[in-house]
């Protein structure tokens, strides 16, 4: 079985897990604010807060740009339930905006109609690691003199070209970028998340909140020589990330280099052996942005003999793993109350994408299975024939020559 995706941990992860239990200090503390330090220098940010997830750090980033009870904040519905319900939590309503059919996220032209008195920010997702359109968000953002929280839970690591020169997500280019470290993301920590910003005040906000509103820290009540007593100073929450995770998270930020290009290596040949099969969209990333390839997601439109499901079904039947394209928010019964909102290319992506397998342990092999069995998807035969018939089922020039090569992922 090929699977979906799978994450890349090995004995570096382990033992540093190791050393934090033989430690004795197994929350919030050292191994914490050393991941914050070394990600803040990573994205380019000033500040970065771990939390215990990307959903965790969406509410509190939200909470931090002021957003409350009655307000809207203007998102996609084309992204993980998370980012929806992240704008419940505060009391507000998303208000859903199409995406662009290239790119999957936010459709910038669309964004300008949305914005009423009640807006009170803007929450662009950089969908599977493809950053949006921030130069043209921003823009808009700023005319209105609107905060933008970036949900970039998918992408650490992607860039996009500003002001003459390549930047990382997260530096922040809105006034908070949220990250993810599930599984399913590029690097992790089991569960975690982060938040960068340039802002001193948010980042000390966001400290206060994840920690129950709590004045002192554990770590400075620890450190204390004197009897300290703390406050409770405003109403916080428990979205700690534990040093067990953040000691994970720092190998993880340390590979993660290693794992961008094994991730955009792969990608590539994706996109050279599938171009030109008929009725397959591959990827067109914009050529002011760079891709980490969280996922790789190709279109399955009409002119594929299959439809998306059927083909799903048929890799399946042959030991590979796909996932469906993003969700909608609007089209789950958790969102019915908004009625009646029609997305046309949110729903379209909905219905057509499918994400293949994408790891950094992924073969060249493997790949090429994966490969072979969608050219012979393509071809009206008998499936298993065809998979086993290299004849038949012909690769484009450039990879049947790189077939024999051995594997360069590992
Ligand atoms: C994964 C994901 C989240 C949620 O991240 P968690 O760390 O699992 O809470 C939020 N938004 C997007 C776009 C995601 O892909």
């Amino acid at each position: 079985m090929i699977p979906i995706s799978k994450p890349s941990l090995g004995e570096e992860e382990a033992d540093a897990v190791r050393d934090v239990i033989l430690s004795g200090w197994i929350t919030q503390g050292p191994q914490v604010a050393a991941l914050e330090q070394e990600f803040a220098r990573y994205v380019g940010s000033r500040y970065a807060v771990a939390v215990s997830s990307c959903t965790t750090a969406l509410h509190l980033a939200l909470l931090a740009v002021g957003v409350g009870t009655g307000d809207e904040v203007i998102t996609v519905s084309h992204s993980f339930i998370a980012t929806a319900n992240a704008i419940r939590y505060c009391g507000a309503q998303p208000i859903f905006v199409d995406i662009a059919r290239q790119d999957y996220n936010l459709d910038p032209c669309l964004l300008e109609a949305a914005i009423t008195s009640r807006t009170k920010a803007i929450l662009p997702v950089h969908q599977i690691g493809n950053p949006a359109d921030l130069n043209s968000i921003l823009m808009t953002a700023n005319r209105y003199n609107l905060p933008v929280v970036e949900d970039a839970a998918c992408a650490v690591g992607s860039q996009i070209f500003r002001n003459g020169r390549w930047q990382q997500i997260g530096q922040p280019h809105g006034r908070i970028a949220c990250f993810s470290f599930h599984p399913r993301k590029v690097i992790t920590t089991g569960e975690g998340g982060m938040l960068t910003t340039n802002n001193g005040e948010i980042a000390r906000k966001l400290r206060l909140w994840r920690q129950h509103g709590m004045s002192l820290s554990d770590t400075q009540r620890h450190a204390s020589k004197q009897v300290v007593f703390e406050e409770y100073v405003q109403l916080g929450f428990n979205y700690r990330m534990s040093d067990l995770q953040a000691a994970v998270g720092r190998v993880q930020l340390r590979r993660l280099p290693e794992l961008l290009a094994k991730r955009r290596k792969l990608a590539e040949r994706y996109t050279e052996a599938l171009a030109q099969l008929p009725g397959i969209e591959v990827p067109t990333p914009c050529s002011h942005v760079r891709c980490n390839y969280q996922s790789y997601a190709v279109r399955v439109t009409a002119g594929f003999r299959l439809t998306r499901n059927q083909l799903m079904q048929e890799l399946l039947n042959n030991g590979i793993g796909t996932r469906r394209g993003i969700m909608n928010a609007h089209q789950e019964p958790v969102y019915e109350q908004l009625g009646g909102l029609f997305l046309p290319e949110s729903e379209a992506a909905r219905d057509q994408v499918m994400l293949l397998p994408m790891y950094d342990s992924l073969t060249y092999e493997d790949q090429l299975l994966v490969i072979r069995a969608l050219w012979a998807a393509s071809r009206p035969v008998g499936f298993k024939q065809l998979l086993a018939s290299e004849s038949v089922c012909k690769l484009p020039e450039s990879l049947a020559r790189s077939s024999s090569k051995p594997d360069v992922t590992t």
